[in-house]
């Protein structure tokens, strides 16, 4: 089997792909990336010179370049991670995030139709459904809640979602979609709450909360996902919706007061930030169609997780400073 795995130099993409290579020692795996500020290629050192294995740099967007990859790899399968991922850079400058997320997907999606595939696979975000008030007793979302996204980052994940149903629709495109929840583990860039928060305590710098810190989110383990993703593209029935939930919904001042205490720092690092009108306040949803239908669960509890991926950050700091450092 020949996948395309695109944003495969990033956090999620990168763990996919070592969990895919070390799975299936037979399957080739090319990951398109553009190595944007949050794709690293010394993530994607270890593989590189597998037999498998083929990195290519390029953007999603670029159809000359896509058109070309799909001729000379004949892909079965695309995983599409390639994104613009961070809601506050959204929240800053929305276009790239409508060009990358939206007219990306569409760009690989052609050349699917184009070359023929068996199947497209995009990977979305519980960020699609919005948020609930941390009062609303309410059922948490399935794949059938509407979509309600707040922010340019997830409005523009749900338009791809959109259009990946239309080209289904349209075109009879074999697709599936998966919306996870917040992924913590390693080679995830220092932008976002794990991570910054661990490299930030390591440091002895300011850990900067927004509001009160009460927002909250559900948290997987990174490898939880990938196995997820692979179940999906496997045996998921072609033209459905999985989510992906961890079923651990914690208040981000929580995981920060966690991560002081696993590294021995005062909680007195943590001040609080002005927070922003597209950051939501607590999301919640339900995974139980992929649980029964494909016998997926999420296998690795939140203290053991966070213990692999504190470990990871201790043992892997030029990683990150060399992000820190511009390199
Ligand atoms: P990331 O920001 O760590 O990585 C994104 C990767 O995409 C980078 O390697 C970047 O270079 C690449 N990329 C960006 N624009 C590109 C383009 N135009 N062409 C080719 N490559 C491009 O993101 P992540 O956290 O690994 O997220 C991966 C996917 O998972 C995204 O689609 C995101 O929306 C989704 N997701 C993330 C989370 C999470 O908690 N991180 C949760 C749910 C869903």
């Amino acid at each position: 089997m020949n996948i395309i795995v695109t944003g495969g130099a990033g956090f999620i993409g990168s763990n996919f792909i070592f969990h895919m290579l070390a799975k299936y020692p037979d399957y080739r795996i090319i990951c398109l990336d553009k190595l944007t500020y949050a794709g690293n290629l010394t993530t994607l050192q270890p593989v590189m010179d597998k037999p498998g294995f083929r990195f290519v740099q390029g953007d999603i967007c670029d159809r000359e370049a896509v058109n070309r990859l799909f001729e000379e790899e004949k892909p079965d399968v695309v995983v599409n991670f390639a994104a613009e991922s961070h809601v506050d850079r959204s929240i800053e400058n929305p276009g790239i995030f409508l060009q990358t997320n939206i007219m990306g997907t569409a760009v690989l999606m052609d050349a699917c139709r184009k070359y023929g595939i068996r199947r497209y696979h995009q990977i979305s975000t519980d960020e699609v459904y919005g948020d609930l008030t941390l009062a609303e007793d309410v059922a948490p979302f399935t794949e059938a809640a509407p979509l309600r996204a707040s922010s340019p980052y997830s409005s523009s994940k749900a338009s791809a979602d959109l259009l990946v149903m239309a080209y289904h629709r349209t075109y009879g495109l074999p697709v599936t979609i998966s919306r996870c929840s917040n992924n913590y583990g390693p080679y995830q860039f220092p932008e976002k709450l794990i991570p910054l928060m661990l490299v930030n305590a390591l440091q002895d710098k300011q850990l900067p909360v927004y509001g009160t810190g009460m927002n909250v989110r559900d948290w997987l383990y990174v490898e939880d996902h990938c196995h997820a993703v692979d179940l999906i593209i496997h045996k998921g029935k072609v033209g459905e919706v999985y989510n992906i939930g961890g079923n651990n919904e914690m208040r981000n001042i929580d995981i920060v007061k966690l991560i002081c205490k696993e590294l021995g720092k005062p909680e007195s690092l943590i001040t609080h930030v002005a927070d922003c009108k597209g950051h939501d306040m607590r999301y919640s949803f339900d995974s139980t169609k992929l649980q029964n239908e494909l016998g997926w669960r999420p296998e690795t509890q939140f203290a053991v997780g966070m213990k692999k991926t504190i470990e990871w950050y201790l043992a892997n700091k030029s990683w990150w400073q060399d992000i820190i450092n511009g390199k």
